[in-house]
């Protein structure tokens, strides 16, 4: 398909080194003071090293309530572990699913002492009539991520939503979330599908990709994209540079905001102060994930 009013570029955005759990070294991309402007995503992390001391202490058991958590994995193995009674392993190509509604307490450990570790943490908000939901829980193997060549030769993991006519591994209703794994050749060229209205960004994490219809913005590798809300728009234009060494690696995400009010406390994500408070009581006296 080819788009008549591809999106433009609002801005480009450098993620902040961080570290989470116990000492995992990650980049955040998407932080806090961003989460009104993409509603209904939380948070983006990107996390990526061949160091096992970047790694090694994974997240020990931790809380979440009032919204949902993706993880992406791109190389390495994690070991989940959670309240439900739920275990699995995260392997390279894999991606969790994981909805915590009212309440779920989980560990994310490396299953390995070495070797590379790198992949994603996405998380997607809750409607507040959601918030409550009892958790659940879902491991997509590599080969249950639905994956498409296209004639051009840009190939699309769909993880989450719909494109070029193929459905993905999880739909959600509601935020209507679209994540995309998107890797373009050099000189080669996407235009994919977003509804107007739905807030969508995309995290550049191999090479550099030209974004927008005329007068295209070049996001160079470890950036993020706003897409601009233009009124009217049918879509994103991603173009790899022919003078790439590498293929462009895009991670593309979209989702129908919720507009609510967004209270976050840490792992709790709620509308209101009260209910972070209830959740972190709940959580001490054992009620949270019951
Ligand atoms: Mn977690």
């Amino acid at each position: 398909m080819d788009l008549q009013h591809p999106r433009s570029v609002e801005r480009t955005v450098r993620g902040q080194p961080t570290s989470d759990g116990a000492g995992v070294k990650l980049t955040r991309v998407l932080t806090q003071p961003l989460q009104r402007r993409l509603d209904p995503f939380l948070m983006l992390d990107a996390f990526g090293s061949d160091t096992a001391g970047d790694y090694i202490g994974g997240f020990p058991e931790h809380p979440h309530r009032g919204f949902e958590t993706v993880t992406i994995m791109l190389a390495g193995r994690m070991r989940h572990q959670d309240s439900v009674g739920n275990v699995g392993l995260l392997e390279p190509g894999s991606v969790q699913w994981m909805t915590a509604g009212r309440g779920i307490i989980h560990s994310e450990m490396p299953e390995q002492t070495e070797g590379r570790m790198a992949g994603f943490q996405l998380w997607v908000n809750l409607a507040a009539k959601d918030k409550m939901t009892a958790p659940a829980y879902r491991d997509v193997p590599p080969a249950g991520v639905p994956q498409l060549t296209l004639d051009s030769g840009v190939t699309l993991r769909v993880i989450a939503g719909e494109a070029q006519g193929v459905t993905g591994a999880v739909t959600r209703p509601t935020t209507e979330p679209l994540v995309l794994d998107i890797t373009l050749p050099p000189g080669t060229r996407l235009d994919t599908a977003l509804p107007v209205g739905h807030n969508a960004f995309a995290y550049v994490f191999g090479g550099a990709v030209d974004v927008g219809g005329e007068a295209p913005t070049r996001v160079e590798n470890q950036l993020m994209a706003i897409l601009r809300n233009d009124p009217g728009s049918d879509g994103v234009r991603l173009a790899a540079p022919a003078t790439l060494t590498e293929p462009a690696r895009v991670l593309l995400v979209a989702g129908r905001p919720l507009n609510e009010p967004i209270a976050q406390h840490g792992p709790f994500v709620m509308n209101t102060t009260e209910e972070i408070y209830k959740a972190v009581a709940d959580y001490q006296r054992g009620a949270l994930a019951t």
